[in-house]
């Protein structure tokens, strides 16, 4: 039987096939630079396994709504499968899958034990009420019950999912288990076993990538941060908290700018209250999507994929670009970033607080145990550190970008377990 390849008119290419086509990418030039043979490179370019489901959902009206829902395991060999949870109308299978493999090569490089995952659900959680959102969850969370488990896989909150939802699929999970199972998600209220710290993580993480790849004091360094959710609100708090003047941020619904700073704790408080940074009085507003063009000297991209392309990478002037997001910035723009001498601190290391106090949280959980903040702050900052001076260290040694190096270490990491493990049968 032949199989028929569509071709790939740029029409075709989904956001979701751009980011997988950015993480094929880094992957292959990871597997050249470590001299893989083809058959891990096959290995390592595929998910071990990725389930699609139909979610049904009643409305408030009455009316059944049917959404696509997803769950990828892109690789388990160092241990169980670990990833975030995503709630946005443009997800889809190749979005979750690129997705996953990210969290794989996250997770080997940071050191923590677990594989690479990823779940995401086509809907906007922002047109449901809650009550709809409880039940679309549950219905997703029991349609994937079969690959989720806190020795199998362990969800977290991504884009569009928060600590709410994550109680839900504890419940969900737990009702099903007929006792309670606190470690099959992290990133759970604190009433529920969640870990103090987890909730700014990400973005402490952030921090702590910035500061240690500016080298020097952070006064007077301006900062552009896209996206204000979960990640990009804390990460411009906590640099402005560091000393940095954060000029400017961007959501969905529009981005404001301030030369002289804007007061975060202000605009945050805004944002609570009314859903977005459009209409904020303190700053004025300026074009959504030029805020990755404005003259700063740190950008941090924490919204979504796909942000920093061919096209605008010539006109991005930050020379530090400090990745919150996943996927922000394609590996066209990457070479174009390179060839102006801008650095990228790429997502698999910027981004790693968020599951490294995940994985601080679990352990918590299968110990039935807690640490104190401060114990929790200690060990993020020390693994973010070790990665970072290794990936610096590597990419310095060997001439190659840093994301080049975070790659090869974390590919490298994933690959030596496939060895170690050998093939069954
Ligand atoms: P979130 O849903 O809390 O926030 C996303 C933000 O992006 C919102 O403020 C939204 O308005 C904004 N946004 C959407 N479209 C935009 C646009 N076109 N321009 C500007 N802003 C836009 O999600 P989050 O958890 O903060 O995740 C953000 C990114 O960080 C994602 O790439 C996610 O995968 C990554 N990430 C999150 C975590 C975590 O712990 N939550 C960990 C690692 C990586």
């Amino acid at each position: 039987m032949t199989v028929m390849v569509p071709s790939r008119t740029p029409a075709l290419i989904t956001p979701g096939r751009q980011a997988l086509d950015s993480a094929l990418h880094q992957l292959h030039q990871a597997a050249e630079h470590l001299g893989l043979d083809d058959g891990l490179r096959a290995m390592l370019a595929t998910p071990r396994r990725s389930l699609t489901v139909s979610v049904p959902v009643r409305r408030e009206d009455g009316r059944l709504d049917v959404v696509q829902g997803f769950r990828v395991q892109h690789n388990i060999s160092r241990g169980p499968a670990k990833g975030g949870i995503r709630f946005h109308p443009s997800t889809d299978l190749d979005e979750v899958t690129a997705l996953a493999m990210w969290m794989t090569w996250k997770c080997a490089l940071v050191g923590i034990p677990y594989g690479g995952a990823k779940g995401g659900v086509a809907v906007d959680p922002a047109t449901l009420t809650t009550r709809e959102l409880e039940r679309l969850t549950r219905r997703y969370v029991n349609e994937i019950l079969p690959l989720i488990g806190p020795e199998k896989d362990i969800p977290a909150p991504d884009v569009g999912t928060d600590e709410q939802t994550m109680a839900w699929i504890m419940d969900t999970y737990s009702v099903n288990a007929g006792y309670s199972v606190p470690g099959v998600v992290t990133g759970k209220p604190m009433t529920l076993g969640g870990s103090l710290g987890r909730a700014g993580a990400t973005s402490r993480g952030v921090q702590i990538a910035a500061l240690a790849a500016l080298g020097r004091s952070p006064e007077g360094v301006t900062v552009a941060v896209q996206g204000f959710g979960k990640v990009g609100a804390l990460a411009a708090q906590y640099l402005a908290d560091a000393g940095c003047t954060v000029v400017a941020v961007s959501d969905a619904t529009g981005a404001v700018h301030a030369s002289g700073g804007l007061d975060v704790v202000a605009l945050r408080a805004w944002v609570a209250e009314s859903g977005g940074v459009h209409g904020y009085r303190g700053a004025d507003a300026m074009e959504r999507d030029e805020l990755v063009e404005l003259d700063v000297d740190l950008l941090v991209p924490a919204a979504l994929e796909n942000v920093i392309t061919e096209e605008n990478a010539p006109r991005v002037r930050a020379r530090l670009i400090v990745e919150g997001a996943n996927g922000p910035t394609t590996p066209e723009a990457d070479e174009i970033l390179a060839g102006n001498g801008a650095t990228v601190v790429p997502d698999i290391l910027a981004n790693a607080g968020g599951v490294i106090v995940s994985y601080l949280e679990w352990v918590q959980n299968m110990q039935a145990y807690s640490w104190s903040a401060k114990e929790v702050e200690l060990k993020l900052r020390d693994l973010m550190e070790s990665a970072y001076d290794e990936v610096r260290t590597l990419a310095t040694d060997r001439g190659l970008t840093l994301r080049q190096a975070a790659h090869a270490i974390g590919v490298g990491r994933v690959a030596d377990a496939h060895r170690m493990r050998g093939l069954y049968p």
